[in-house]
C-alpha cells in the first residue's frame, strides 16, 4: 500500500455509506493487553479509518462551512512540528529557536494582511477564532473597566484580571459590560459566557432586516452614550451572507465613538479578512470597504486554518494593546515560567494555554513556500469561482440568489434557494446525494437555504462551476419528475 497520501486529490467530497459503515465498525475498542504495532496501525488508519472522512481537504469540491484544506508546504511545517513536537510555550531564546520563530511568522502574516508590525505589537497563535474571540473579549473587558475606572472622580486604577468582574464593575461604578455587534458569529456569545459577562450582555444593532449584517450607526451611537463598559464587536465578515459590517468611513466613526465613550473595538476576522489581501479594483470594492481601516481596532480575530489552508487548529489574535493582554493572560510567576525580560514575552504569559502545539510552523511554512502574489491570486480565484455560481443563481428560474442579487458583493460564500418550495425542503440533501460535492444547509428569513462556501486552494474555477451546476440541474430535475410523479 502507497503511504504517500500527502498530494493525492479525492474526488468524493463525502464518504460512501458502506465506508462510513466499514470505518465505524472496523474501530478497535478494547484495548490490547500486547500492541498491535506500527505496521498495522498505519494500514489500519489508511485502509478502514481514512476512507470514513469527508473530503474537506482533499475534495476541491467539499463547500460545506468554510474549512480550507491544506497546502502541501503546510503539512509538511505540521509533520515537522510533529515530530520534532516542541512546546512552544516558553520564550527560551538560548534553547530553541520557536519563541522567535513564532513572532516572525505572526509579523509575516501582519505583513500579508497590512498591520502595522509596531501598532499590533500583541499578537499569538491560538487554537482558533474561537479562542482568538475569548482573548479579544478578555482583553477587551479588563480595559472597558479599567477605563471606567480612570474616567471616575478620583480616577482609580482597576483590573478585572486580578480582583474579577463582580468586584471590578463594583470598583468602577458600572453595572454591566456588553458586547455591542450587528449580526455575530455564534461563538461571540461562547466568549462572553466564557468569560463571565454571559450570552446576554451580546447585544445587536442590526441595520434594517435587509441588512442585518450591517451596523445601526445611530442606534449604536445612542446606546453607547448611555452606559460605560463596552465592547463592539465587528463582523468581518458575516459567515452566511458573506457580507460586511462596516464601511471605512464607518470604522473611523466607530473609533471615534469608542474613545469618546471608553469604548474597546473588537473585529472577528476569521474569514473576511483574507480580504486584506485583495487589490484595490472596482471588482473589489465592496471587499475593499468592508476590510477597511482595520488598522484602528483594539484587537483582530484571525483564522488561519480557513482561508490560510493550514491544517487544524490554528487561529491568530493581534492587539494593540500588548500590555493587557500580559495582565490578563499571565502565569503568576513560577521561576521556571518566567520571561525573558530583554527579548519578546512567553507565548504562555499571552494565551489560554501553557503548553502549546508549534502551530506557527506550519504557517511559517505556507506562507514562505507561496508568497504574497500566490494567497492574493487563490482569493481571487475563489471569488470568481464564487461569484460565477452567483450569478449563474441569480439569472435562473429554479434558484434564488439571497440575501439579494448584488453579484459585486459576492466574496467567497453563495447563499440561495429553490424557487419551488417542494425543491428547496429536499435542496440541500438532492444536492449532495451524489457525494461529488457538498454543502452546508441553513435557513434564511424563516426559510430553509443552501451555501457554498469557497475555501480550498484546490478551487478551479471553470472545472468546479461545471460540477456545481451540473449537481444544480440534476437537484431541479429529480424533484421536477417528483412532482409529475405526483400529478
Ligand atoms: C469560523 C468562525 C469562527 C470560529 O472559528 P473557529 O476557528 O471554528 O474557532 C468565529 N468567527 C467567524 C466569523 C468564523 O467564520
Amino acid at each position: 500500500m502507497s503511504l504517500d497520501f500527502t498530494s493525492a486529490e479525492v474526488s468524493q467530497a463525502l464518504p460512501s455509506e458502506e465506508a462510513l459503515q466499514h470505518a465505524a465498525a472496523s474501530l478497535v475498542n478494547s484495548l490490547p493487553e500486547a500492541g498491535l504495532g506500527l505496521e498495522y496501525i498505519k494500514k489500519h488508519l489508511l485502509a478502514d479509518i481514512a476512507p470514513g472522512f469527508t473530503g474537506s481537504s482533499k475534495c476541491p469540491t467539499y463547500y460545506a462551512f468554510t474549512t480550507g484544506a491544506v497546502t502541501d508546504a503546510a503539512l509538511f511545517g505540521d509533520w515537522i512540528a510533529s515530530t520534532y513536537d516542541q512546546n512552544a510555550h516558553v520564550n527560551l531564546p538560548k534553547e530553541t529557536v520557536t519563541a522567535i520563530l513564532e513572532d516572525t511568522t505572526l509579523r509575516l502574516l501582519q505583513q500579508l494582511l497590512s498591520f502595522s508590525e509596531t501598532d499590533f505589537a500583541g499578537r499569538i497563535f491560538t487554537t482558533g477564532a474561537t479562542a482568538s474571540n475569548v482573548l479579544g473579549m478578555a482583553v477587551g473587558r479588563e480595559f472597558v473597566v479599567a477605563e471606567a475606572g480612570r474616567r471616575n472622580s478620583p480616577p482609580s486604577q482597576i483590573s478585572v484580571a486580578q480582583l474579577g468582574v463582580l468586584e471590578a464593575c463594583a470598583q468602577a461604578g458600572i453595572n454591566n459590560i456588553q458586547v455591542l455587534t450587528a449580526f455575530p458569529h455564534s461563538s461571540l456569545y461562547k466568549a462572553a459566557s466564557a468569560i463571565g459577562i454571559g450570552r446576554d450582555s451580546v447585544i445587536l444593532f442590526p441595520l434594517t432586516e435587509d441588512e442585518p449584517w450591517r451596523f445601526d450607526m445611530a442606534a449604536l451611537r445612542e446606546h453607547l452614550a448611555n452606559g460605560a463598559g463596552s465592547i463592539i464587536s465587528i463582523s468581518a465578515g458575516e459567515v452566511w451572507t458573506g457580507r460586511f459590517a462596516t464601511t471605512g468611513e464607518e470604522m473611523i466613526q466607530i473609533r471615534a465613538l469608542a474613545d469618546q465613550y471608553g469604548a474597546w473595538i473588537h473585529i472577528d476576522g476569521a474569514f473576511g479578512l483574507q480580504a486584506l489581501v485583495l487589490p484595490h479594483t472596482e471588482a473589489y470594492h465592496y471587499l475593499n470597504e468592508g476590510v477597511s481601516s482595520f488598522n484602528l481596532a483594539d484587537s483582530i480575530t484571525g483564522d488561519a486554518h480557513k482561508l490560510l489552508n493550514v491544517p487544524y487548529d490554528c487561529g491568530f489574535f493581534f492587539t494593540r494593546h500588548p500590555q493587557l493582554q500580559h495582565t490578563v493572560f499571565r502565569n503568576p510567576s513560577a521561576a521556571y515560567l518566567s520571561t525573558n525580560p530583554l527579548s519578546m514575552p512567553s507565548p504562555l504569559n499571552l494565551d489560554i494555554q501553557n503548553s502549546r502545539r508549534f502551530r506557527a510552523l506550519p504557517v511559517y511554512a505556507s506562507l514562505l513556500a507561496y508568497g504574497r502574489i500566490w494567497h492574493r491570486d487563490l482569493l481571487e480565484r475563489q471569488i470568481a469561482l464564487a461569484r460565477r455560481i452567483a450569478s449563474y443563481i441569480a439569472d435562473s428560474t429554479a434558484y434564488e440568489l439571497l440575501p439579494n442579487d448584488d453579484l459585486k458583493k459576492i466574496y467567497i460564500v453563495v447563499l440561495f434557494r429553490a424557487r419551488s418550495d417542494s425543491l428547496n425542503a429536499q435542496l440541500v440533501s438532492l444536492l449532495n446525494a451524489s457525494k461529488q460535492i457538498h454543502i452546508s444547509g441553513t435557513s434564511w428569513r424563516g426559510r430553509p437555504a443552501a451555501r457554498i462556501a469557497v475555501g480550498t486552494w484546490r478551487a478551479e474555477v471553470d472545472r468546479d462551476f461545471g460540477l456545481i451546476v451540473q449537481a444544480l440541474e440534476m437537484a431541479s430535475r429529480t424533484a421536477i419528475f417528483q412532482d409529475l410523479d405526483r400529478i
